[in-house]
C-alpha cells in the first residue's frame, strides 16, 4: 500500500497470486509438452529396466534434456543422468526422478503392459510408478526450459538409477554429484501413491522410515537328527531368537515410539534327519528416529547373544548391521512451502491428511550436502483412476487406499493421462515456489 491507501500494482499481489501467475506462464506450455511426456511414459512402461540396468531409460532422458537446452552429463553413479539449466541469479533447485523398475510380473492387462523378461527369465515391471516420476521430471524440465522469463536460478535435473536397491542416490553423490554440478539449495522429489489422481499428501518432518538389515549368524553343533543330545541345535536357537525379537517393539519401545522388526529370512539345515551347525537370520528394521534405531540394533544383538548363551552355543553369534536408507525427513519450512504452492495451484480439497510410511526411500541421501544438510521435500501424488477409486469400498481415503493396487503390486496401474498431467504440474509448481521470480512480468 502507498500512503493514499491505493495499492501499487507491484505490491497488491500476495506471494500466492505471484506464484499462481508464474505457474500459469510456465504451464501454458503443458499441452505442448504432454504428448512427448506420454510417449516417454509409454516407452518406459513397456520397456522397464531393473535397478542398475537403466541404459535405455537414461538415454531417452538425456536426449530430451539436451533437446531442451540442458547441459547433460550421463553416467553419473551408474546410469544416472544430470541436466543443468542455468537461468540467472537465484537458488539451485534439484529435481529428482527415479528411473528403475522391479522384478514383478505385470498383471494390469493394459495394452502397454510390460512383457519384458531378464536374460534369466525374471519378469520386469514398473510396479512402483518410477516411469511416472521420470516422465514428469522430463516434462517439468521442458516446461521450465520453455519459460525462462518466468523464473531465475539454476535447475538441476537428476534422473536417478537404482532406487529399489537403495544404491543409486548414494552412487550419484559418491560420483561427485554435488562437487561437479553444485550443491543445491533444496532438493525436491515426488512419489506416486494409490490415492485418487489429483490428490497430494505432504508430511512435515519424518515422512518415511529409515531402513536397515541385520544379519545374524548363529552357531550350534551339528549331529544326527536322531541324537539331539549330541547337538547344540541352531534351528531351536534361531526359533527362540525369532520369538524374542518380537518383544523389542512390544516391550522395549514406548507406545509413542514406532519401529518394525521383521525376520524375513530364516535359513538352516538341509534335511530332516540332520541337525545343522549354523542358522542365518535376516531382519529388516524400520524406524523413524536414529536414536530408536540404535536401541533396536543393540536389542537385537543382546537377544542374539543371550539366546546363544542360553543354548550353549560353541561361540557367540555374528551380528552384522547394514543401514540401507536414512529416515526420509522433510525440512519443515520447505515442505510447508511446497504444500502451500500445491494448495495455491490445486486447491485445498486436493490435499489428503498425511500418514507416516513404513516403506523407505534412498531420496534422503540427497540431504547429505558437503557442508551440511540440504533441505529436502518429498511428497506423494495420487495416481488411481476416478473409476477405480469410486469402486473401492470405504469412506475415508485411508480406508479406500487399502482396496486399490499400491506400489509393488502387479496390478499397480496409474491413470495415464491424469497422472502425467498432475505430476508435471506438481513438480513444476513446487520448483517455481523455490526458484526466484522471473525477469519480466508483462504477460500476467
Ligand atoms: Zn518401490
Ligand atoms: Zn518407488
Amino acid at each position: 500500500m502507498n500512503d493514499t491507501g491505493t495499492p501499487h500494482a507491484s505490491e497488491h499481489e500476495t506471494p500466492d497470486a505471484d506464484l499462481k501467475a508464474r505457474a500459469r506462464r510456465v504451464l501454458q506450455h503443458l499441452d505442448a509438452v504432454l504428448p512427448d511426456v506420454d510417449l516417454l511414459y509409454g516407452d518406459l512402461h513397456e520397456h522397464p529396466e531393473l535397478s542398475g540396468e537403466e541404459a535405455h531409460t537414461a538415454s531417452e532422458v538425456a536426449r530430451r534434456l539436451e533437446a531442451e537446452g540442458y547441459e547433460v552429463s550421463p553416467g553419473v553413479g551408474g546410469h544416472g543422468v544430470v541436466g543443468v539449466l542455468r537461468n540467472g541469479d537465484g537458488p539451485t533447485v534439484l529435481l529428482r526422478g527415479d528411473m528403475d523398475a522391479l522384478p514383478v510380473e505385470e498383471k494390469t492387462g493394459l495394452p502397454y503392459a510390460s512383457r519384458v523378461k531378464t536374460k534369466n527369465g525374471a519378469p520386469v515391471m514398473h510396479a512402483c510408478g518410477h516411469d511416472v516420476h521420470t516422465a514428469c521430471l522430463v516434462g517439468t524440465a521442458a516446461l521450465l526450459a520453455r519459460s525462462r522469463d518466468a523464473w531465475r536460478g539454476t535447475v538441476l535435473v537428476v534422473g536417478q538409477p537404482a532406487e529399489e536397491t537403495a544404491k543409486g542416490a548414494l552412487a550419484m553423490l559418491n560420483d561427485g554429484l554435488y562437487a561437479r554440478f553444485g550443491t543445491p539449495d533444496v532438493a525436491l522429489g515426488q512419489h506416486t501413491a494409490p490415492l485418487p489422481v489429483g490428490a497430494f499428501m505432504h508430511r512435515e518432518g519424518v515422512t518415511m522410515m529409515g531402513s536397515a538389515t541385520v544379519r545374524i549368524r548363529l552357531f550350534g553343533r551339528g549331529a544326527h537328527g536322531a541324537q539331539p543330545e549330541l547337538s547344540v541345535d541352531p534351528v531351536v536357537l534361531g526359533a527362540c531368537v525369532v520369538l524374542r525379537l518380537q518383544t523389542i517393539v512390544s516391550r522395549e519401545l514406548s507406545s509413542l515410539e514406532s519401529a518394525v522388526v521383521t525376520v524375513g529370512h530364516f535359513q538352516a539345515g538341509t534335511r530332516a534327519n540332520v541337525i545343522p551347525d549354523e542358522a542365518l537370520l535376516e531382519v529388516t528394521v524400520r524406524t523413524e528416529d536414529e536414536a530408536v534405531q540404535a536401541r533396536v540394533f543393540a536389542a537385537i544383538e543382546r537377544i542374539a547373544k543371550g539366546e546363544a548363551l542360553a543354548s550353549g552355543s560353541p561361540k557367540p553369534p555374528e551380528v552384522e548391521v547394514e543401514v540401507n536408507t536414512p529416515v526420509n525427513r522433510n525440512d519443515p519450512a520447505l515442505i510447508r512451502k511446497v504444500q502451500a504452492a500445491h494448495v495455491t495451484w490445486f486447491g485445498q480439497d486436493a490435499m489428503v491428511p498425511s500418514v507416516l510410511a513404513t516403506a523407505s526411500e534412498d531420496f534422503p541421501f540427497f540431504a547429505r550436502g558437503p557442508e551440511g544438510p540440504v533441505p529436502t521435500a518429498y511428497w506423494y501424488m495420487g495416481i488411481t483412476s476416478p473409476e477405480t477409486w469410486a469402486e473401492a469400498p470405504g469412506k475415508t481415503p485411508m480406508e479406500k487406499v487399502a482396496h486399490v493396487p499400491g506400489p509393488h503390486s502387479p496390478f499397480y496401474a496409474p491413470d495415464r493421462a491424469g497422472s502425467l498431467r498432475k505430476g508435471c504440474e506438481s513438480l513444476t509448481v513446487a520448483a517455481l515456489a523455490c526458484l526466484h521470480g522471473g525477469t519480466t512480468s508483462t504477460d500476467h
